[in-house]
């Protein structure tokens, strides 16, 4: 359980602890997102609302139990009084207030039944501040046993049979695998059908792992290539929307045949008009696929002029990355920064990573190796989230695997959102490394000399460009306030170095402030702090 403490909620915290269930207190609702989440009151509640649409948005289960006022004293005014089972309807599959106490069961098991059964989603449980000290009648309590796991769904064994001849009928055929693959652990299947027809494979950002990134057949460096001439996709838990470009032209072709797999029905045809429809858990659906090409074996030829182009584009691409990740001038660009983090880095480790061009670039550098290890920014974009995510892997990992790592790279204007977290991490000791990719600025910032020069401090709020932020902060001093080890690196022997140690050291929480080419690589322009970087 994640939260924040306070009226009227702290002796539920103390309660569970009592229970043995594992309470790590946040600093701000925004960044308790993952698994229960206790809020107070109001405020409390209306912080964790950003956390409740990431998670539903995301289809995450996500379980917040939220104090409201005394209910004798509501419409009168009361302490931080709210709305708020109205409030969280949006944000939710499930939100409700039980009409008693002996109901708090009844209540609770239809919360995680609804987060984890369907298309997972985020659930809200208001519990009243009488509540909290009522005395309940034992006999009277509606002992409800919680739920059983989901039920696991199949596709129709008709459309399985259409999906497979549609795929053997493939010049140019493409696997998408997304964050439902992941959920529904269908890492075993879904790679056994790669391999067994051949098949060129893209991840989507969370879908990075499930099959791993370094396999032969995956094509993230071709990844546009990939789309654009496809003839047929097949689609493993992954919608069709502004992450995968809508499944439109110019970014598809026009008559590509989709073959949607998905647990929730209602997403299937969404943006296209799919070929064949697959409703069920991909797990078992990417089975019943297997048992087709089990049956009459079918392989797409590696000699094919499909194959070729896409080996090609990826040689092409990554050509181009690795010369930008050997420039050798300071500061660091990007690319450089990520190579020599992903030199280090252990196959084994947990990767989070929200901003902007740090999240997409790293994206493309960093390898995931292992289903479920990686955590972003997500379908809704939201920043802020990063280091709740570090933090729960991070409580995970030292559970079941001891040793194993987490590693969060954040944008320096990602880290500031939920900062203070930092304090979290060195208040529980987790061993995270916080890797904050600082180039003074959202998307850009000014070099320190450009910025004396641009911005007139008598007058700062109409000349410091909205996207600056302070050059050079010190953000590793974050972490040094509180115990941990902070690095100011500027270099890229800097950068090995300190991670090096940080990698050895397992006992202390570290921040590597990595300061970066605060300008993108593209040429200067007039007023070029006013045109994005090109994403
Ligand atoms: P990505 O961001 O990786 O493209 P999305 O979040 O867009 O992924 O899509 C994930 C999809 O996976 C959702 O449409 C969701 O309904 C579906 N899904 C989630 N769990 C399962 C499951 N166990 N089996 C099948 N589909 C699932
Ligand atoms: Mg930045």
């Amino acid at each position: 359980m994640f939260g924040v403490v306070g009226i009227p909620v702290t002796e539920i915290a103390l309660a569970a602890q009592e229970l043995g269930i594992k309470y790590i207190g946040m600093r701000n609702e925004q960044a308790s997102l993952p698994g229960a989440c206790l809020v107070v009151s109001g405020p409390g509640l209306i912080h964790a609302l950003g956390g409740m649409a990431n998670a539903n948005i995301n289809c995450w289960p996500l379980i917040v139990i939220g104090g409201s006022s005394e209910r004798n004293q509501e419409t009168m005014g009361a302490f931080q009084e709210f709305p708020q089972v109205e409030a969280c309807r949006l944000y939710t599959k499930f939100s409700a207030r039980p009409s008693s106490i002996e109901h708090i069961p009844l209540v609770i098991e239809k919360a995680v039944r609804n987060s984890i059964y369907g298309r997972p989603g985020a659930c809200y449980i208001d519990i009243p501040a009488d509540f909290v000290t009522l005395q309940a009648n034992v006999t009277s309590i509606k002992h409800k046993e919680c739920c059983m796991p989901p039920p696991v769904s199949m596709a129709e064994s008709s459309a399985v049979c259409a999906a497979a001849s549609v795929l053997r009928n493939a010049k140019q055929p493409l696997l998408i695998i997304g964050k439902g693959a992941a959920y529904s652990h269908a890492e075993d299947s879904i790679r056994k059908l790669v391999e067994q027809c051949n098949l060129p494979f893209l991840p989507t950002p969370m879908g990075k792992g499930v099959v791993p990134d370094n396999h032969p057949n995956c094509v993230s460096a071709a990844r546009s290539r990939a789309l654009q001439f496809a003839d047929v996709i097949v689609l493993f838990g992954a919608r069709l929307n502004w992450i995968l470009h809508f499944g439109l032209p110019p970014r598809y072709q026009a008559d590509v045949k989709f073959i949607q797999i998905d647990i929730c029905a209602e997403e299937l045809g969404n943006n296209v008009r799919p070929s064949v429809t697959l409703l069920g858990d991909i797990n078992a659906v990417s089975k019943q696929l297997l048992e087709q090409f089990d049956k009459t074996p079918w392989q797409h030829p590696t000699d094919s002029q499909w194959w070729k182009t896409l080996r090609e584009k990826m040689k092409s691409n990554e050509a181009v990355s690795k010369e930008l990740a050997s420039k050798k001038s300071l500061p660091m660009n990007y690319y450089t920064v990520f190579y020599h983090v992903q030199e280090q880095l252990p196959k084994d480790c947990f990767i989070v990573s929200e901003g902007a061009n740090t999240m997409d670039i790293g994206r493309t550098v960093l390898q995931n190796y292992l289903p479920r290890h990686r955590l972003d920014a997500g379908s809704f974009g939201t920043m802020g989230v990063g280091l709740g995510f570090a933090i729960a892997a991070a409580i995970v990992a030292k559970e079941r695997s001891p040793g194993q790592r987490v590693i969060c790279v954040e944008g320096d204007s990602a880290f500031g959102f939920s900062g203070m977290e930092v304090e979290t991490i060195c208040r529980y000791n987790l061993p995270i490394i916080l890797l904050v990719v600082n180039n003074n600025g959202i998307y850009q910032g000014f070099d320190a000399d450009t910025w004396k020069k641009m911005v007139n401090l008598e007058d700062a709020t109409t000349t410091v460009p909205p996207m600056c932020l302070l050059p050079n902060s010190h953000y590793e001093q974050v972490m040094t306030a509180f115990g941990g080890r902070g690095y100011f690196v500027q270099t890229p022997e800097e950068l090995q170095n300190s991670l090096r140690q940080a990698l050895q050291d397992t006992s202390t929480p570290c921040l590597i402030n990595v300061m970066i080419e605060p300008q993108s690589t593209r040429k200067a322009q007039d007023f070029h702090w006013l045109t994005r970087s090109n994403m």
